[in-house]
């Protein structure tokens, strides 16, 4: 009778502990979830910024593609300096960028078709008397 006298208050004592037991486990339980929850938000975020740097690439890579044609020469179109003139008669015969000799007189000429450009500060050489060697031939 004795054991069962205390009976009640081992019992309350266990549901006490168990309870304790319960609410350490809730709490850890409680950290995990939110541990998952932040590594999946950072996936979200990653994911997200991977997306707009993929768009931004795509964007990039499409604009590198494209060509503007201006007379004897074409640029790709993120050249915006002109650096690099391109022959526009390979590139709408062949599609293919064929970059330009610069012959360092202003003449630029496609070392494919022979095409030529004058970049505007081509000089036509003169001799003594003011005349040109070739005449009045004039590039275009
Ligand atoms: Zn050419």
């Amino acid at each position: 009778m004795d054991d069962l006298r205390e009976e009640p208050t081992k019992v309350a004592k266990d549901i006490i502990d168990q309870g304790s037991k319960g609410l350490k486990f809730a709490n850890e339980a409680e950290n995990r979830i939110v541990n998952i929850l932040n590594a999946y938000r950072e996936c979200e975020q990653l994911s997200l910024q991977q997306k707009q740097e993929i768009d931004a690439l795509k964007a990039k890579i499409g604009a590198k593609a494209e060509i503007i044609v201006e007379g004897e020469v074409c640029w790709k179109a993120l050249d915006r300096e002109k650096k690099a003139p391109y022959c526009s008669r390979c590139w709408i015969k062949n599609k293919e960028l064929m970059p330009m000799r610069d012959d360092r007189n202003g003449i630029h000429t496609c070392i494919e078709c022979n095409n030529s450009w004058d970049d505007g500060t081509y000089r036509e050489p003169k001799d003594q008397t003011g005349r040109s060697p070739w005449g009045d031939r004039k590039w275009k």
